[in-house]
């Protein structure tokens, strides 16, 4: 399974489709998330983290680095690196802690913290495309593989 490109309109339509790939993520992986500010990135992650069952809000994490969510057994970090300014300050933050545990880990802005971060399991690239979005997921290994073929074989 290679790359899959999705066209998304509308903001409920993407809160939508976070809430698919919550349902073939699964407990734990990595998700980073490419676009332009006013992308969607945040729109998909808000559907995504209710997927797992969260209610609250789902506020992007800009100002804080990562947004901590605990629904039951699942915990999930939501990154915004946008504001991160040395990709070593992901060393002070204890990243490998983030990635390694039994987590969810959404990245948005992952570009800014090149050369730290590893290899995602998935990466989501959106762009602007008439009223509503083009997502090109491209997997980088067999789970994001895994989550492509379930998600494009449309039973969720
Ligand atoms: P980012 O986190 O990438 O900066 P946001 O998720 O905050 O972007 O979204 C910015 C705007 O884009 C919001 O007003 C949202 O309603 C809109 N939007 C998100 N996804 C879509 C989509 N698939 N089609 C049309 N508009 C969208
Ligand atoms: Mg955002």
């Amino acid at each position: 399974m290679p790359e899959v490109t999705l066209y998304v309109e509308g903001e409920e339509a993407m809160q939508a489709l976070g809430a698919r790939l919550a349902a073939v993520v699964g407990t734990h992986g990595t998700l980073y998330l490419h676009g332009d500010l006013g992308a969607g990135k945040t729109t998909l992650s808000r559907g995504l983290i209710r997927g797992y069952g969260h209610t609250g809000k789902v506020k992007s994490p800009t100002f804080t680095l990562v947004e901590p969510y605990e629904i039951g057994e699942q915990r999930i970090f939501h990154f915004d690196l946008y504001r991160l300014v040395d990709p070593e300050e992901l060393e002070f933050m204890g990243i490998r802690d983030y990635l390694d545990g039994n987590a969810l880990c959404l990245v948005e802005w992952p570009e800014r913290g090149q050369g730290v971060l590893p290899k995602a399991d998935l990466d989501i690239t959106i762009t602007p495309h008439g009223s509503g979005r083009l997502l090109r997921l491209t997997p980088q290994g067999a789970r994001g593989e895994q989550w492509c073929a379930e998600l494009a074989n449309g039973n969720t």
